[in-house]
């Protein structure tokens, strides 16, 4: 845990957050700053700063953000459509640096992205 970082303080439950799933290895939780109509950050509980981090032990973690993800996206109702994505570092706009995904949906997508 790194006590400077406001999602791994989320985790824990030291600062409030609407979390819509949690299990062993998972959080996920409304973004403050909504993108879409629905707009989901989904983090390991155990700090990684970013993908760029991950090692072939993590392998577990990541198996369970993303069977996390699917059930964010058929709780919200946007399994038919939806954004899942990360930024890593600060040129791609990552601006917390406790790993996190992004589920977005809710609405028509464009691409490229910004
Ligand atoms: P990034 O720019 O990819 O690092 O995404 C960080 C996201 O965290 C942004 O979408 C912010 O709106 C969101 N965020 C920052 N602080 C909080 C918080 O305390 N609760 C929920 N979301 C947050």
């Amino acid at each position: 845990m790194d006590n400077n970082c406001i999602f791994c303080k989320i985790a824990d439950g030291r600062i409030p957050s609407t979390i819509v799933y949690q299990d062993n290895e998972v959080v996920a939780f409304k973004d403050t700053n909504p993108q879409a109509p629905v707009h989901v950050l989904l983090i390991p509980r155990r700090h990684i700063a970013s993908i760029a981090e991950l090692t072939p032990e993590d392998e577990p973690v990541m198996s369970a953000i993303f069977a996390a993800a699917q059930n964010v996206a058929r709780q919200a109702g946007v399994e038919q459509g939806y954004r899942f994505l990360t930024n890593v570092g600060r040129q791609a706009g990552q601006s917390v640096f406790h790993l996190h995904f992004h589920l977005l949906g809710g609405r028509d997508m464009t691409w490229p992205p910004g």
